[in-house]
């Protein structure tokens, strides 16, 4: 067991990892510790869509440098199932039409290449789309990828970079005295660490306790439904534009994977995002189901008679804005990299970025005032 490292990176989810690979590559020795295995929490259960989806104009930036970066890593390392399939955001009703207008423009103006299209070439891309829609938004750029596998090239490439990861341990308090962070307990003892990143998705709150640092990161539950597995059918994601955007809004993701399955997510009215326990794997909510399938049906009819296979239930880690919290919080050397709000994935590697530029007091990036710890503890003085 490793006693002593530079860099000390608590969560092998898709951030811990990313941010294991970046580490690494600027020549730091990091050591990963994973208290299940790597993937094993929401990481591993997403539609791993990588798009900019219709976020804020402030984060156009960061997530446009994040598309491309898992494009680049997909050509230099082809181990993912990287597949470039673009993304249909569907408009059910005319009042979404000044949104659709909205986010195109705005992406459009920091390089994406979203269109506006009518039902007739909604169609032309993805034929099996034959419910009553009014039209979409067509991002051609937008891909998907394994979330496993995605995961495990980024350790790997960490690995390759002389990093370590250690699964099966849990890291159970931070250890810091004058000077700042020392180091961590953990179930199979002590390691001194210069940094410690909690990149512990919902769990991250828990542990910055420790060190005296409160967060508002909260567990919310996420659903996902899986069919058997089919001939190819569905060549895009499939979102609903959603005037507010994001999960809460209703939002949806229907794809197919590599394995035939047919994936989708949607969230409407009367389903369940409500906060959960971590640490508890709960059922699917039979609405959710019910609602789901419908929503897939009006949009897929010739689905009808495809079989569910599967359901799971992961928790994604929520902040009160929907932001990440990226950066340093509390004593010397600690750093938090969670709260995904739903969109992990895509930020991955630029979080791996921002938190290797922390790490080497470099010049961040990007805008980091609003990912900041301190937005939530003005007191604390970081910024
Ligand atoms: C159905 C579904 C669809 C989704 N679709 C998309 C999408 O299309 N695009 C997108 O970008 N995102 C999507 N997401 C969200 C995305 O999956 C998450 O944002 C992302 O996986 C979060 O990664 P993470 O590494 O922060 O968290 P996690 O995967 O939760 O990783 C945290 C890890 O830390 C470990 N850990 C925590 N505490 C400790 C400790 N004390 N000691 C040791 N280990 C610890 C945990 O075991 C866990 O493995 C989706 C999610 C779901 C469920």
């Amino acid at each position: 067991m490793v006693s002593r490292t530079e860099v000390l990176v608590v969560g092998a989810g898709v951030v811990g990892a990313a941010i294991a690979h970046a580490v690494a590559a600027r020549g730091r020795k990091v050591h990963v510790i994973e208290q299940n295995t790597p993937a094993s929490a929401v990481s591993g259960a997403s539609l791993a869509c990588i798009g900019t989806h219709m976020m804020d104009e402030d984060e156009l930036p960061l997530l446009k440098w994040s598309c491309d970066a898992w494009a680049a890593l997909a050509a230099r390392s082809p181990t993912f199932e990287y597949r470039r399939c673009g993304q249909i955001r569907f408009i059910a009703q005319a009042d979404e039409f000044a949104s659709a207008r909205h986010w195109t423009e705005m992406e459009t103006r920091h390089g994406l290449r979203p269109v506006l299209v009518e039902p007739d070439e909604v169609r032309r891309i993805e034929p099996l789309l034959q419910g009553a829609i009014l039209g979409a938004t067509w991002s051609p750029d937008d891909a998907v990828v394994n979330p496993f596998l995605a995961v495990r090239t980024l350790l790997a490439l960490a690995r390759a970079g002389g990093a370590s990861v250690e699964s099966g341990t849990t890291v159970t308090a931070l250890r810091s005295g004058d000077k700042g962070v020392s180091g961590v307990e953990t179930s199979r003892g002590r390691i001194e660490a210069e940094h410690v990143v909690i990149a512990g998705g919902p769990w991250t709150a828990r542990l910055a306790a420790t060190a005296g640092v409160h967060l508002p990161i909260v567990p919310r539950k996420a659903q996902c439904l899986a069919t058997v597995s089919r001939p190819p059918s569905i060549r895009t994601v499939v979102g609903a534009c959603k005037a507010e955007g994001g999960v809460d809004a209703g939002y949806t993701q229907i794809q197919q994977a590599g394995s035939g399955q047919i994936l989708f997510n949607t969230v409407l009215e009367g389903g369940t995002s409500g906060a959960g326990n971590p640490d508890r794997i709960d059922e699917v909510d039979r609405i959710f189901v019910r609602d789901s399938v419908a929503t897939l049906l009006r949009l897929f009819p010739s689905l009808a008679k495809v079989e569910l296979l599967r359901s799971w239930v992961r928790f994604e880690a929520v902040t009160p804005d929907d932001r990440f919290v990226i950066g340093p919080a509390g004593p010397d050397g600690l750093l938090i990299a969670a709260g995904d709000g739903g969109t992990g994935f895509i930020r991955a590697p630029a979080i791996g970025r921002l938190i290797a530029d922390f790490i080497a007091q470099a010049e961040p990036a990007f805008r980091t005032d609003i990912y900041s710890p301190a937005r939530f503890q003005p007191a604390a003085g970081h910024a």
